[in-house]
Formats: C-alpha cells, sequence, structure tokens
C-alpha cells in the first residue's frame, strides 16, 4: 500500500490549468476534458495503491505528464470512433440520421451504472431467482397509463411486425387508404403487414375513410384493424376519419383488437409549444384502443425502444410469440427508458430531456443565445460574416410534420469559401459539426446544440475563420 504516493498525484484542476493542456481543452471542451481526467486520475490512483509501499515516491512531474499523455489517446480514440458524436446545428430535433432524441442525465448515469456491471435484468431480487426481462419497467408503465399490460422491444417498427404476426397471422388486417404510409428507411404498412403474415385489407380512399367502409370489410378472415399515425405527412382539405373512439367501438362490436401504431409516442401535450397534432398515447388508450405502439426515441425523448401498452389477454400472446426474443431491448435500453418515464412521473420531463427542451426552446431564448454567441464568434472567426436571420426549427423523426418552430438563425458566409466548402469544413472538424444550407446561405440553429456544443462550435468556427482570414 502506498497512500502516501496517492498525494504526489495532481488534482483535476490542476491539470485543467496545465499550460499545455490549454489547446487541448479549448476543442475537447471544458466538461469532456474535467470528465477524462477523472477517468485517468483514477486509473492512475488504483495503479498507485497497487505499488509496492517500499517503492520510491513517484516524481509528481511524472505523474502529471502520464496523466496527460493518457488523456490524449484517451480523446484522441473518441474523435476517430466511427459512431463519432457530432454537433447538431441544424435545428431538426429528432434527426433520425444523428440518432434522434439525446438522453437526459439520469439516462446516462442509469446506462452507466448498468453498462460496465451486472443487474438485475432477468433476475427476481425478491424470489432469488430468474425473473422476466423489464418485469420492473413494465410495473411502471401499467401504473402510469393505467392499463391491462406492457412490453418492450427493440424499436418500434419491431413493437408493429410482432403485434401484426402475432394477432393477424393467416387472417387479414384492415387499414384505412389513408394509412398506407411510409416512414422511411424502408418501413411500408403494407410491407410490414405482409411480412407478418397477414393479408392487408384497404378500405376507403387516400382522403376520405369512413365508419362505414371499415365495418363492410369485416369477415370472418379479419383478425386486426390497424389505425397509423401519418407521421411524417398530413392530407388537407377535404378529408376524413372516424374518431379513434369510434374506430375502437366498431371493433369491440366485432370482437376483434384495435392496434394504434402511434409512432411518435408523445406524453404530453405538446401544442403550447407548437407542435400540435400528435395524438398523446394516453388519449389513444382511453379512446379504446387495445393496444398502442410507439417509439422510445421520438417525442418522447428517450433510448432507441418500442413500446406496446394495452391489453393483458392480446400482449400475453405477442409475449410468448418466439419472435420476441429476436426483437427484445437490452439491459442498457431497460435503463435509460426507466429513467426516461421518471422524468415523466416526477412532472419533469420538460427541464430534463435534451430534446423536448429543445423543443420548448422558444424564439425569445434562442435569439439570446445566437446574439451572445454571434459577439464571440466575431472575435474568433475574423475572416467569416455573421448574421441573424429568422427561420424555422423542425421536429423531425418523422413527427408533426406541419409543426414549425419559430427560431432565429446564424448565417456564415466566407469572403472566398462558398456555402458548400463551410459545410464541407465544418463536418472535417473534431467534432464534427453539422449544418444546413438554405437559399445558397450556410446557416446553423442553436435550437439543437447544447452548451458544450456551443464552445465546439466556436472552435470550430474559428479554425475555419482563421485560414480565411489568411491568404
Ligand atoms: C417512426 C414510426 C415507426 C417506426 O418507429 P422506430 O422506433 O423508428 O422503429 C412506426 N410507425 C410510425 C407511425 C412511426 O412514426
Amino acid at each position: 500500500m502506498s497512500e502516501q504516493h496517492l498525494r504526489h498525484l495532481p488534482s483535476v484542476d490542476q491539470m485543467l490549468r496545465r499550460a499545455g493542456l490549454a489547446e487541448l481543452i479549448r476543442r475537447a471542451g471544458r466538461e469532456t476534458a474535467r470528465e477524462g481526467l477523472r477517468e485517468v486520475l483514477s486509473e492512475l490512483r488504483r495503479e498507485l495503491r497497487g505499488v509496492n509501499g517500499t517503492a520510491p515516491a513517484p516524481d509528481p512531474e511524472r505523474l502529471a505528464d502520464e496523466a496527460e499523455r493518457r488523456l490524449r489517446a484517451r480523446l484522441a480514440r473518441r474523435d476517430q470512433a466511427l459512431t463519432r458524436r457530432v454537433v447538431n446545428a441544424t435545428g431538426v430535433v429528432l434527426h433520425t440520421n444523428l440518432g434522434r432524441a439525446p438522453l437526459s442525465r439520469a439516462a446516462l448515469a442509469a446506462i452507466t451504472e448498468v453498462a460496465a456491471d451486472y443487474c438485475a435484468l432477468e433476475y427476481d431480487l425478491g424470489a432469488g431467482r430468474r425473473g422476466q426481462r423489464g418485469a420492473g419497467l413494465e410495473a411502471v408503465l401499467r401504473r402510469m397509463f393505467n392499463c391491462e399490460a406492457a412490453a418492450v422491444v427493440n424499436n418500434c417498427a419491431a413493437a408493429v411486425l410482432l403485434v401484426l404476426n402475432t394477432l393477424a397471422e393467416g387472417g387479414e388486417v384492415i387499414v384505412s387508404r389513408g394509412e398506407l404510409i411510409e416512414i422511411g428507411g424502408s418501413f411500408r404498412i403494407p410491407e410490414v403487414i405482409a411480412k407478418s403474415g397477414a393479408r392487408l385489407r384497404e378500405v376507403g380512399t387516400t382522403n376520405r375513410t369512413r365508419l362505414a367502409d371499415y365495418e363492410r370489410a369485416i369477415t370472418a378472415e379479419t383478425r386486426v384493424i390497424l389505425r397509423a399515425h401519418p407521421s411524417n405527412y398530413r392530407i388537407v382539405g377535404f378529408t376524413e376519419r372516424p374518431a379513434p373512439a369510434d374506430l375502437a367501438r366498431v371493433a369491440a362490436t366485432h370482437s376483434l383488437p384495435l392496434f394504434e401504431d402511434l409512432g411518435s409516442g408523445c406524453l404530453i401535450d405538446l401544442s403550447a409549444w407548437g407542435v400540435g397534432g400528435e395524438p398523446t398515447v394516453g388519449q389513444a388508450l382511453e379512446a379504446g384502443a387495445s393496444v398502442v405502439a410507439f417509439s422510445g426515441d421520438k417525442l418522447l425523448g428517450g433510448p432507441q425502444a418500442g413500446i406496446l401498452l394495452g391489453r393483458a389477454d392480446l400482449i400475453g400472446r405477442v409475449k410468448s410469440n418466439p419472435l420476441m426474443r429476436a426483437l427484445r431491448a437490452d439491459k442498457l435500453t431497460f435503463a435509460a427508458l426507466e429513467a426516461t418515464f421518471g422524468a415523466y412521473a416526477g412532472g419533469r420531463a420538460a427541464e430534463e430531456l435534451p430534446a423536448l427542451a429543445a423543443l420548448r426552446a422558444t424564439k425569445a431564448e434562442i435569439t439570446a443565445r445566437a446574439r451572445a454567441f454571434l459577439r464571440r464568434a466575431r472575435r474568433v472567426a475574423g475572416g467569416l460574416r455573421f448574421e441573424l436571420i429568422d427561420g424555422h426549427s423542425v421536429v423531425g423523426g418523422g413527427s408533426a410534420p406541419q409543426a414549425e418552430l419559430p427560431t432565429t438563425l446564424i448565417s456564415v458566409t466566407g469572403a472566398r469559401l462558398g456555402a458548400a466548402e463551410i459545410e464541407r469544413r465544418l463536418r472535417g472538424q473534431t467534432p464534427p459539426v453539422i449544418a444546413r444550407i438554405v437559399d445558397e446561405r450556410l446557416v446553423m440553429d442553436l435550437r439543437t446544440v447544447s452548451r458544450e456544443g456551443e464552445q465546439e462550435l466556436l472552435a470550430a468556427l474559428g479554425e475555419i475563420g482563421s485560414r480565411e482570414g489568411e491568404q
């Protein structure tokens, strides 16, 4: 043991003040550097504890050098990762190509806790034997939504496939022609129905489907009535679609399950923030849907997952489907989902979940941030010109396509560099910055940029701007 030796180890703050690290800290961001230093120093602390007590005391300067070397290596590994963190300056809050919802601090802590160790994933701690995967979270969901049963799978597409395969294989699924949607990435309702082993029975027309259309289509072959949320598009004008409660009544009259694919899985009414037209999960259940499916990483603001809620008999059958094993979620998902639903249960969702906080930000708040950013950007990136312009952010993730969230965009122009070249160079920074080009101008929206991301954005612009200033 050599507790004495530990005194020679520098502190995180001493390391942060080290002159040789200034540039690295600026580029990586202070919080990231602090986090990295904490880990590097605790690694060194463990190693020193293992050293024989009679060994000579380590040289403090050598220890600091070693900590610096390890921090550099750690950050370099991170920069080269293929699934690399990026700064999302697009203003698209649930950007599917950029991993949709960023997780809350509580979700991150929950993931870290279970990732590096074992956890009670499928273990009944009371009985001391094998339990059911996710049983705890399912109980939370049943209470929260006042429903009979819940199940969690890998994503909403998996949830839809699984339900249709379980309830309708070999039979017919009735769907309105106005809901034969494609979500993107080849998820098309008709194809998913075909893959589930069921047959599609289309009713109504693209813009109008009435209750009577559904009623006429019901035969002995019918297994399920499916209602799919047209997530990423809207039919406006001369339209008609039965109210969910009316459709639920028709389904119940014929002893058929009504399955509602909600897609986004919005838990709270977001219309006050300008995100209207998204039915909440609670509303769908109250209207009488037998089973609802929704995503974990869209408007819910959590990890990628598919959540099923509804009748115990139906969800019980879904869970005993052999496909369940192929589509199940892992321990990290369960940990992060539990923390995400915890934010809703505690009434803290709008503050704690980054996606909701980004949606809620007002134009005035974003403008104030953009003004302050502009002053700093002009100092560090003299070769570029900055300007504030009015614009709109987008919800993304195939949710609320009509929602236009007013924002203030930062436009960036160069003396020599065109918009496409600035965009390309931003993508080449560490971390890469993803921006948009609107009307041949490069624009950035701070709605989707964290405070740490702002620092990185400044560093990236400084890098490009100083080159632009040269010649
Ligand atoms: C997004 C969406 C899906 C697919 O959800 P994933 O979680 O991405 O698999 C399915 N149905 C609807 C209506 C959607 O909007």
